[in-house]
């Protein structure tokens, strides 16, 4: 079979991730959370008070930051900055707050865009993220670009957080994810856009076992596709 590179976009807790990881392990490819890594560097900049306005700090800070994925014992893949995980602080309010406006600057993206090409070179891979059709891999073989509407998507990122004993008010996470949409779909540098060719799925009357099964069916079709 045709290895593959499959690319999900789309706006915040639309089930990006979940999606993007149950497709890897049906594919048997690899999985990598893009989002995972940006959220790794805020975690770095806010450990490190790392003054955002200032390109010098932002690049030594750079150059100090390595980013890396284990699996866990329980099979789930967990983020690791300079060789401590940072699963859980990553997905904090706190991280998630400041986590669109690091991703705004370019020469956190350049970084982090040259790693993400260098984990895909094999192909085999699902990649979730903002830009990952547009900019990452724009040769990618199926694009996705999944939507749903700002209640649900708030509601489920509540449950996501409820399952890690996290008690967030839903007005927190609908301003949240209003802002985040809003400066990730209008920064200068690979700002949100699905991208051209992509599949365009809305989520929100989906369950996750409906959603992978679509994209998983789109892949299949690719791979199975004879070369040439
Ligand atoms: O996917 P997740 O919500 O964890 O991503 C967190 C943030 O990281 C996004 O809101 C966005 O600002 C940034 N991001 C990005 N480009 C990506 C993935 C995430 O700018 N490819």
């Amino acid at each position: 079979m045709r290895k593959i590179t499959i690319a999900i976009d789309g706006f915040s807790a639309c089930g990006k991730s979940t999606t993007a990881k149950r497709v890897a392990t049906i594919l048997g490819y690899s999985y990598i959370d893009s989002g995972a890594m940006y959220r790794a560097v805020t975690c770095f900049f806010l450990q490190h008070h790392v003054a955002l306005t200032n390109p010098r700090e932002v690049l030594q800070a750079l150059r100090e930051v390595r980013i890396t994925f284990k699996v866990n014992t329980r099979g789930v893949s967990e983020t690791y900055l300079n060789g401590l995980s940072v699963e859980a602080e990553i997905r904090s309010m706190r991280v998630s707050e400041q986590v669109s406006q690091v991703s705004t600057l370019p020469a956190v993206r350049t970084a982090m865009v040259d790693q993400q090409r260098k984990m895909g070179r094999d192909k085999a891979i699902v990649m979730d993220g903002r830009d990952i059709g547009t900019v990452v891999f724009p040769d990618a073989e199926l694009k996705v670009f999944l939507t749903a509407d700002l209640l649900t998507r708030a509601y489920r990122r509540q449950q996501e957080l409820l399952a890690k004993d996290d008690l967030v008010d839903l007005n927190v996470i609908l301003d949240n994810l209003i802002k985040r949409d809003e400066i990730d779909s209008t920064r200068a540098e690979s700002p949100l856009r699905k991208a051209p060719g992509a599949i365009e799925l809305d989520t929100t009357n989906l369950t996750i076992e409906e959603q992978t099964d679509e994209v998983v069916r789109f892949a299949l079709a690719l791979m199975l596709k004879p070369v040439g």
